[in-house]
């Protein structure tokens, strides 16, 4: 026979027991049944069960732990679980009788208390008795009660853990499908999340990327080539910025180089010591671009458009001078420096047009069967009294060459420029050439001078948008770095290719491919 005092203090043993399982983070289902197992022994219970409201729909019970009964026996208890507490007592006998018929199992006597979270019932716990003679007390009621309330709080622990857990599941899936490169650092500067987009913007594969420290992942540079996040890491910087914000190059584990821009969240304890960041990347490189393209546009064009207006302007306003004389001869140089440059002037506003119309939506074209040789022939014989006696011009076209197929004025522009190109760039004059020959369904054209030449890592950038080389002919010679690009859009607008073979010092030959006419079928 167990002494009341004994009775209370294994009571009380059993709940500390039950305290360090929730505190452990047991599963739910371990820690009911613990508490189911010691609130039988602790009523002298025959066996008991604990079940659960599930937690969309309230009104139906399911059994979650028994004590001293095995899974088989739990579906002769339903009808117990569809009956309202209040019913339970008078009700719960005859149902009591049932489970014993079904299962064998001599239940007679049972007590049930509700298990509450906040007032609302979230389930219930049961304690049934084999012998008919010892009846259920006020003090099984109360131990039961104790059990009642730890039972109650390992719902709760479960319920918040899952909605934690859930919370979390949907935090991760946000991150990762979020646009924007993001990263979560610990407070030792370890990389411990590293979302989809930030594998893309950075190189590195997530397996790799997590653990290390963020500066060796994300090494933005600043223009001197030092990497910011070692030499001036802005999460260490005092006083503490609310939201800090790294911009610069960053060089990719796969050989990219790209702009980018990080925000950085941090959390701070309360004496401000680092806990932790998330940081927010984002690739800015085509805004970047985009900035330095419009001071460049700006620079190119106050450069470019102001130089011809201010000798067309100087020219007229010195040949309109009452104290000067000037023989008809100075008057008609002038005046055809005036048309050069008013000249120059219209192209260049034609090029700015283009590259706007360009960047709008692509060039138009007029297309048409043309004899490429004849135009060849005909650019030459424009360019080549400008170029001086410096020059020789050749053109190399075979006698049968077919006609091509495409805008005639774009096509006279490609070569046009070219040329002048070839002029300008050799300050020493030479030879010039212009050829062509028929390959497959294209037309192959090429001009080759004998000019200061392009060294090969300029060969795709001279094709950029206002890109110029930087020599000393760049200084010497006028140019907006749009003519090689307008170039190149044309011939691609066709379906053509451009592209040049060159070398420092040994001149420079262009070669661009155009399709070819519909050839004359002959009998
Ligand atoms: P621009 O002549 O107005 O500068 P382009 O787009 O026509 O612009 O050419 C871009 C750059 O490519 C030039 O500034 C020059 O440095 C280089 N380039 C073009 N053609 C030649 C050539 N035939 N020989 C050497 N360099 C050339």
């Amino acid at each position: 026979m167990i002494e009341p005092g004994d009775h209370r203090l294994r009571q009380r043993e059993y709940l500390l027991q039950i305290s360090r399982a929730l505190t452990a983070q047991l599963d739910l289902v371990s820690v009911l049944s613990l508490v189911i197992g010691y609130a039988v022994e602790m009523t002298a219970g025959t066996s008991g069960l604990i079940a659960l409201y599930d937690e969309d729909s309230s009104d139906e019970l399911r059994i979650r732990a028994s004590a001293r009964l095995s899974r088989e026996d739990w579906p002769a208890f339903a009808r117990l679980l569809k009956l309202p507490l209040g019913d339970l007592p008078r009700r719960g006998e005859a149902i009591l009788r049932d489970v014993a018929d079904d299962t064998g199992l001599t239940l007679r006597q049972m007590i049930a208390l509700p298990l509450t979270l906040r007032d609302t019932p979230v389930g219930v716990i049961y304690v049934f008795r084999a012998a008919l003679n010892v009846a259920f007390s006020a003090d099984d009621r109360q131990v039961l009660q104790d059990f009642a309330d730890q039972a109650a709080i390992a719902v709760s622990n479960a319920r918040l853990y899952q909605s934690v857990l859930r919370e979390k599941q949907r935090l991760d899936a946000t991150i990762e499908q979020s646009a924007d490169g993001v990263m979560i650092i610990d407070s030792r500067w370890r990389i411990t999340t590293f979302n989809k987009a930030m594998e893309q913007l950075t190189g590195w594969p997530r397996e790799e990327a997590i653990g290390r420290p963020c500066a060796e992942i994300l090494g933005i540079q600043n223009p001197q080539g030092a990497n910011i996040c070692l030499v001036d890491c802005p999460l260490q910087r005092l006083p503490f910025a609310a939201n800090p914000v790294v911009e610069g190059r960053l060089l990719t584990r796969d050989g990219r180089e790209l702009y980018v821009q990080s925000r950085y969240a941090p959390q701070r304890g309360a004496k401000g010591q680092f806990l932790g960041a998330i940081a927010n990347v984002r690739d800015i490189t085509a805004q970047k671009q985009d900035e330095e393209l419009q001071s460049t546009f700006i620079s190119v064009i106050s450069h470019e458009l102001k130089t011809p207006v201010s000798i067309i302007k100087g020219f007229a306003g010195t040949l309109q001078r009452d104290d000067a004389t000037f023989s008809a001869e100075q008057y008609r140089e002038g005046l055809g420096v005036i048309e050069e440059e008013a000249d120059r002037l219209a192209r260049q506003i034609q090029d700015l047009l283009d590259v706007s119309r360009l960047t709008a939506g692509g060039i138009r074209l007029d297309m048409a069967d043309f004899p490429l040789h004849a135009l060849a022939a005909d650019v030459v014989r424009a360019l080549a009294p400008s170029a001086g006696e410096r020059f020789e011009f050749e053109l190399r076209f075979p006698d049968d060459m077919p006609p091509v197929h495409g805008d005639y004025e774009r096509a006279r522009q490609v070569l046009v420029n070219l040329v002048s190109n070839a002029i300008k760039y050799s300050p020493e004059g030479g030879k010039i050439r212009v050829g062509g020959w028929p390959e497959g369904d294209f037309a192959v054209c090429y001009v080759a001078d004998q000019g200061v030449g392009i060294a090969p890592e300029e060969h795709e950038a001279i094709f950029r948008r206002f890109y110029r080389i930087d020599n000393r002919l760049r200084r010497e010679t006028q140019g907006s770095g749009l003519g090689l690009y307008l170039t190149r859009a044309i011939v691609e607008a066709h379906g053509g290719r451009i592209w040049v073979e060159s070398q420092v010092g040994k001149g420079a030959r262009f070669v661009f491919t155009l399709p070819m006419g519909r050839r004359q079928l002959t009998d």
